[in-house]
């Protein structure tokens, strides 16, 4: 359930100081995923946010963003018994796609999704591991309803409260794990 896995992301991330550079604090979530029953566990919590309260799946796919997202989407994806769509950085894709560009904190990013890879009017949850400016999660909702789909929600292990991404992610229902 939702505690085991807030328990169990507690437990085994690891917080990596001053990299990728000085002053950010990596949150490392391998160690999650090389445990069988944490990792079950916070897909399981992840998908949550696909069902209604009775128990319902109300969304028609899931998107993961590059890297992590990948990672955690995909099985969240089969949990709820609907397709895995990547949206990925810039250059990757093979075929016509959708891009959106948005800033970091240093420079630009560029992110892409197959034109065709959501269908119009479909209802789409985004999975990733962490919301820390909200910039990727904002830029995937574009994406999205670029494709003519709806983003229904965000479902992230971990919000970094302290960047404050809902004043980036605006009125898009996130749930979160942890917050940090
Ligand atoms: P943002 O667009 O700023 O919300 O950043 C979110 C993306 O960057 C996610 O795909 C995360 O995987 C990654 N990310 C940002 N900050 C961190 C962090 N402190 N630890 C791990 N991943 C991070």
């Amino acid at each position: 359930d939702r505690r085991t896995a807030q328990e169990a992301l507690k437990r085994l991330t690891v917080d990596v100081p001053d990299w990728p550079e000085k002053g950010v604090t990596f949150k490392d979530i391998t160690p999650v995923l090389a445990d069988h029953h944490a990792f079950s566990a916070v897909v399981t919590a992840l998908a949550a946010a696909g069902r209604d309260d009775h128990g319902n799946v109300v969304v028609d796919k899931v998107v993961g963003m590059e890297a992590r997202g990948f990672i955690l989407a995909a099985p969240v994806a089969l949990a709820l018994g609907v397709g895995f769509v990547p949206v990925r950085k810039a250059g990757k894709l093979p075929r016509e796609s959708h891009a959106v560009s948005y800033t970091l904190e240093y420079g630009a990013a560029t992110l892409e999704v197959h034109r065709d890879g959501i269908a119009p009017g479909e209802r789409v949850l985004m999975i990733d591991d962490v919301l820390a400016t909200g910039g990727t999660a904002d830029a995937t909702r574009q994406l999205i309803e670029a494709c003519g789909g709806v983003a229904t929600g965000a479902s992230v292990l971990m919000e970094l409260s302290f960047l404050d991404p809902r004043s980036v992610t605006g009125d898009l229902p996130v749930s979160t794990l942890l917050t940090i």
